[in-house]
C-alpha cells in the first residue's frame, strides 16, 4: 500500500484513493491504520473500485438522513464497520470472507 503526503488533506485524517493513502502528515499512520486501509482496498477490489465509492457515499447519505449526525453516519457505513471492527487483527485479511462488509 502506498502512503503519500498531501497538504490538502486535514490533519489526522487520510483518504484512500484506489489503494493510495493520502495524508497531510504520515507520522501518525500506524500498523492498525494501514490494516484498516488494506481492508478498504479489499472492499474496493470486490466492488470494482468505482462501486465502492458510489455505495460508500450513498450509504453515508442514507445514514446521515436517518441519524442527522455526519460522524455517526460515517462510523455506521458497512465498509467502515468492517474496517474499524477488524483493523487491530493483522491476520484478518487472510481469513476474510468476500463481501464481509455485508455479512454479520
Ligand atoms: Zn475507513
Amino acid at each position: 500500500m502506498l502512503i503519500v503526503r498531501c497538504p490538502l488533506i486535514p490533519r489526522k485524517f487520510c483518504v484512500n484513493l484506489f489503494g493510495v493513502v493520502l495524508a497531510k502528515d504520515t507520522s501518525w499512520i500506524d500498523a492498525e491504520i494501514v490494516n484498516h486501509e488494506k481492508i478498504h482496498l479489499a472492499q474496493m477490489r470486490e466492488t470494482l473500485f468505482v462501486g465502492f465509492y458510489i455505495l460508500y457515499v450513498l450509504e453515508w447519505l442514507v445514514r446521515l438522513l436517518s441519524t442527522g449526525d455526519s460522524f455517526k453516519a460515517y462510523r455506521s457505513i458497512s465498509f467502515e464497520r468492517e474496517a474499524y471492527g477488524h483493523s487491530s487483527d493483522m491476520d484478518y485479511l487472510k481469513k476474510r470472507c468476500h463481501f464481509a462488509q455485508w455479512r454479520r
